[in-house]
């Protein structure tokens, strides 16, 4: 994908983050028009709704649907905002560009779908649109990268990703969780695609927007893409993560921009350490497989299985309890733990079927 060519619009500042705002859903014509006259006032000037709702349970409101491009129309005609909508199936495409949509964007349902992805790619071919593709909703770069390449494929070069986090069973601080690794890969395996955060899909609560659109900055992501509705309490879908565009305008202003050109040189300095403490990491890893491999050659010879329950969990639970009193989180630790035990063990097992010993 070298080919790929920057997003520019006139009007929109150059300048990252691009900003992209609006609610999670069009509602009502006065509900659109409200929130984008607001937005519109504070100087946004990229207003996304959804339209068609993928809701993840039936029941929830699934979208005003076509109903609603007449609004979207309303709002670029009255405040010269471009305009930004969800696509899952060619009907979307067709008629979301029919409507003059500026930019579509596909939802972490769908992108997780390579069936729909291709839908939607077929529709698209011959169109000169603006693409947004959400990640999956499970963390697989492979398949984020697919959907992307359909698309590219179809004759779009005018494509960009959304960061929205990647959903996991149970309660957690983020309704996504972030795993910013995934976004910061892709940025690596592609590097002239514009990448977004949503740091509203991730917090999923509205006291998370700006840490996570800050972090977002901080670590140079193209642009934000943040749900702003004009009465978020009464909002009829995803109400406890939007914020009326008076707060996002306060979020946007704090943002910190860093200095890079200031920063650069204490930088270098500091990751020059850290290079020297992967090093270091590393080398200690080594010695401590080439232990394990010992480990395992002596249960061959005894004859004793190569996982034994008690001593996992002991060692899981001691360094996770000394890693927390050093100030890391468990879970960062358990992962670790988790990841080494396994390479561990297929160490261990390739000691157990090699039979030269
Ligand atoms: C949305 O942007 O409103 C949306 C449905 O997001 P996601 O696909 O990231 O869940
Ligand atoms: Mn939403």
């Amino acid at each position: 994908m070298e080919d790929l060519q920057p997003i520019i619009l006139p009007g929109v500042s150059t300048q990252k983050p691009m900003i992209i705002a609006g609610p999670c859903s069009a509602e009502t014509e006065e509900q659109v028009l409200t929130t984008a006259r607001q937005l519109a006032a504070h100087g946004i000037k990229i207003f996304r709704a959804g339209i068609w709702k993928p809701r993840t349970k039936p029941g929830g409101f699934e979208g005003i649907g076509v109903e609603g491009l007449e609004w979207l129309k309303k709002v670029k005609a009255e405040t010269g905002m471009y305009v930004a909508t969800e696509v899952a199936t060619k009907a979307h495409v067709e008629a979301a560009v029919a409507a003059g949509v500026d930019i579509l964007w596909i939802g972490a349902r769908t992108s997780a779908n390579p069936f729909a992805m291709q839908e939607i790619a077929d529709a698209l071919v011959g169109i000169d649109a603006i693409v947004l593709v959400k990640n999956p909703v499970n963390p697989d770069l492979e398949l984020w990268i697919g959907a992307m390449q359909r698309i590219y494929n179809a004759g779009v070069r005018r494509l960009g990703a959304i960061h929205r986090g990647f959903s996991s069973y149970g309660k957690h601080l983020y309704r996504n969780l972030p795993q910013w690794h995934i976004p910061m890969e892709l940025g690596r395996r592609i590097p002239n695609l514009p990448i977004f955060c949503d740091p509203s899909h991730i917090g999923g609560k509205r006291e998370l927007v700006a840490p996570l659109a800050q972090q977002a900055v901080d670590m140079g992501f193209e642009g934000l893409i943040i749900e702003s509705h004009c009465d978020p309490d009464c909002a009829w879908s995803d109400k406890s993560q939007q914020v009326t565009p008076d707060v996002l305008n306060y979020i946007l202003n704090m943002l910190v921009h860093r200095d890079t050109k200031q920063t650069t040189e204490n930088l270098n300095i500091l990751r020059q350490q850290i290079d020297q403490i992967d090093n270091e990491l590393i080398e200690v890893l080594n010695k401590r497989m080439r232990i394990s491999r010992e480990i395992g050659q002596y249960k061959k010879e005894h004859s004793m299985q190569i996982v034994q329950i008690g001593r996992y969990d002991d060692i899981i639970k001691s360094r996770v309890k000394l890693a927390e009193e050093m100030g890391m989180s468990p879970d960062f630790m358990k992962d670790v733990l988790v990841a080494i035990h396994d390479e561990s063990v297929r160490q261990q097992v390739q000691v157990f079927n090699d039979r030269t010993h």
